[in-house]
């Protein structure tokens, strides 16, 4: 019988979770450790913020679900790794001291590095938490006029809801008739040339900004945030009356002793095996692969280090591959919306996609997604 710990209950732990228990034998024994019995469905968090969604929309309990695919649940904060000694060490939950395992799938997500950007806790709205962005919604309610910005901060790595906060946010002033008073301007640390690498994507979402009014600004690497500005190193300054910035992410702390590099993101190979360590997975946002990161990457990130958890169990050689592509849409609230896929390590010229179809699609998804895995 073999012991395996699934460390973190978002996208990648639960496939991970739900695969093994569909594959391996009752023997073994498989537990989910997460800090919260909630399990939050991030991409409705602007739909959430803009009133079109409600909390029990974006927000499942988990442990009914697991138990009923016979695995294991513990609300805990895990605080490392030991992979000499193979235990998790917790800091606070429902079990106290240590948890040991025979095998580790790390699913622990990224932590916001807000403390990197001067003024950022006091000063900018976000929407990384169901809470954050009901009070993010909350000041979009009180924005009546000025300049509303919107933009990730070097590092976050998650462009997908800066687009869509600032299509929600045109499309509802243009609703209230308050457009003409507000200016939107969309900021990012990019380089100029190419949003996501690509001209095809690039082209589809400039096409977008123009219907809406939308200003972006590329090279826009944030320092530090005022009360009512926003600069960079280079001297650049915006005022703001509202601004909602991704912050900066980072690794799980829980990662250091995994041998994580120096943002705190774990090197794994293909197998989603990670590089330095025994009998240890890791999937989704906690990696350390380039590019944005997106939900349906941790999904498939999970199969793959579910399979190969599996075979490594049964003995075998391992069974699946991971390639690096970006699957996402875009929701623009009507037909500009952009669908795109692009690999990312070949870096050919992506499929995009526009149109209202992928806004309804990508509703279909989340509620896809609550009845399958639910
Ligand atoms: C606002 C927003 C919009 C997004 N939109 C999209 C989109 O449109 N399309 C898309 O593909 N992706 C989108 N994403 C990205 C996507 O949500 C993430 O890539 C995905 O959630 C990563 O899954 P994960 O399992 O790696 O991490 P998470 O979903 O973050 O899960 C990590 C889990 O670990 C737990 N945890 C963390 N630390 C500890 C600890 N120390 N102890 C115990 N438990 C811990 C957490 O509670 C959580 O359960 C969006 C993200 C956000 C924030």
């Amino acid at each position: 019988m073999a012991k395996i710990l699934v460390l973190g209950g978002g996208f990648g732990g639960v496939v991970a979770a739900e695969r093994l228990a569909r594959e391996l034998d009752e023997q073994h024994q498989i537990t989910m450790v997460s800090r919260s019995r909630n399990f939050v469905f991030y991409p409705g968090l602007v739909r959430l913020a803009f009133g079109k969604a409600s909390r029990a929309d974006v927000s499942f309990d988990l442990r009914e679900t697991m138990l009923s695919r016979k695995v294991n649940f513990i609300e805990a904060e895990v605080a490392r790794i030991d992979p000499e000694q193979r235990k998790v060490i917790i800091a606070h939950g429902e079990v106290e001291g240590n948890l040991v395992y025979d095998y580790l799938i790390f699913a622990l997500g990224r932590r916001l590095a807000t403390e990197k950007i001067s003024g950022f806790f006091e000063h900018s709205h976000h929407l990384l938490n169901v809470d954050k962005a009901l009070k993010f919604g909350q000041a979009v309610a009180a924005f009546n006029r000025g300049h509303a910005v919107i933009g990730q901060c070097e590092g976050a790595r998650l462009p997908v809801p800066v687009f869509e906060t600032a299509f929600a946010l045109a499309r509802l002033l243009d609703e209230q008739g308050k457009r003409e008073y507000a200016k939107i301007t969309v900021i990012s640390p990019d380089p100029p040339g190419p949003m996501f690498g690509d001209p095809g994507i690039s082209a589809a979402l400039q096409s977008a900004f123009r219907t809406h009014g939308i200003r972006y600004i590329a090279d826009f690497s944030t320092t530090e945030i005022t009360p009512g500005a926003i600069m960079t190193r280079t001297g650049l300054e915006l005022n703001f009356n509202l601004l909602m910035m991704v912050p900066p992410f980072a690794g799980s702390s829980a990662a250091s002793p995994l041998g994580s590099n120096h943002d705190g993101y774990l090197s794994v190979d293909s197998t989603m095996r990670v590089v330095d360590a025994d009998r240890v997975y890791a999937a989704g946002d906690c990696v350390n692969f380039s590019g944005p990161k997106l939900g349906h990457m941790a999904v498939r990130q999970a199969e793959v280090a579910a399979a190969n958890l599996v075979a490594e169990i049964n003995g075998r050689e391992p069974v699946a591959h991971y390639s690096h592509e970006m699957r996402t849409v875009i929701d623009e609230g009507s037909e500009d919306s952009v669908y795109f896929h692009k690999d990312i390590w070949t870096n050919e010229a992506a499929d995009v996609k526009q149109g209202r179809f992928w806004s309804w699609a990508k509703r279909v998804q989340e509620k896809y997604w609550e009845s399958t895995h639910l």
